[in-house]
């Protein structure tokens, strides 16, 4: 059984870092492909309003508290969740893991040469790392087809996709039984922080859960964006108090 917490409707995965870890080492294990979803306070907004975004999240094998609201929120429902554990992390570990157990990556996503230059880059990080391949983010139905057939081919164990969500999401659900992989991740925006082109906050805003203040600031475009923040901390609030 997994330890969970159901906020506005979407369960999330009660585990520290390490034990998020163990699971991935798990995931590795297994036949089938393993869905690892990261939500923040902006995608359970969205999951509330888009009724099959909310059944992929529901139906993923790891499903981590990637921001500080979803923590904050898991009070309301008097089951605090243990910690944050940030998709950004979490896929470094992955990367890590991949390196050790000599499993295949591949990216998918980003826009030209970003996904490329994450690959250089671990490479670097990581010699002799296996990249089976990555193919960037802008892509119609026919080029689809030809990506997944080549991902097929390929045979990664381990495929990154950076769709933003919620696409990436239910790109990875609506293609689970072809891929052929153990694990599939979305990522999102961490696929530019890994090709260098995005900085990652620096620790003092993670730790005291203000990275979203850094995003804003260098960022400030995202500020309609972030508006999603308080609304998400009203709606959980409602649901904790009127279930
Ligand atoms: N992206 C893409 N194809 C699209 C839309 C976005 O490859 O049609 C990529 C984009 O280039 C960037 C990532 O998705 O690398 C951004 O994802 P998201 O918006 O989820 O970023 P985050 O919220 O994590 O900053």
């Amino acid at each position: 059984m997994r330890d969970s917490v159901e906020i506005v409707g979407i369960n999330i995965d009660n585990v520290t870092f390490e034990e998020a870890e163990d699971r991935l080492l798990d995931f590795l294990q297994q036949d089938e492909t393993k869905m690892i979803f990261t939500p923040n306070s902006e995608l359970l907004v969205d999951a509330v309003k888009d009724t099959g975004f909310a059944q992929v999240l529901n139906n993923g094998d790891l499903v981590i508290p990637d921001g500080i609201g979803v923590v904050i929120a898991s009070k309301f429902y008097g089951s605090p969740l243990k910690e944050r554990v940030t998709g950004c992390d979490l896929m470094g570990s992955l990367i890590g893991i991949a390196y050790s157990e000599k499993k295949s990556i591949y990216f998918l996503g980003g826009k030209e040469g970003v996904a490329e230059e994450a690959s250089q880059k671990l490479n670097d990080k990581y010699p002799g790392i296996k990249i089976a391949g990555f193919h960037h983010g802008y892509f119609d139905e026919k080029e689809e087809a030809k990506i997944i057939d080549e991902i097929i081919e390929k045979k990664p164990d381990i495929i990154f996709v950076a769709l933003s969500a919620p696409r990436q999401e239910k790109w990875i659900y609506n293609n689970r039984h072809k891929l052929g992989v153990k694990i599939a991740m979305g990522v999102g925006g961490s696929l530019d922080v890994y090709a260098g082109r995005v900085k990652r906050a620096p620790e003092f805003y993670q730790k005291t859960g203000l990275e979203w203040l850094y995003r804003l600031m260098k960022e400030p475009k995202r500020f309609f964006r972030m508006l999603k923040l308080p609304k998400f901390i009203a709606l959980a609030f409602y649901d904790a108090k009127t279930r």
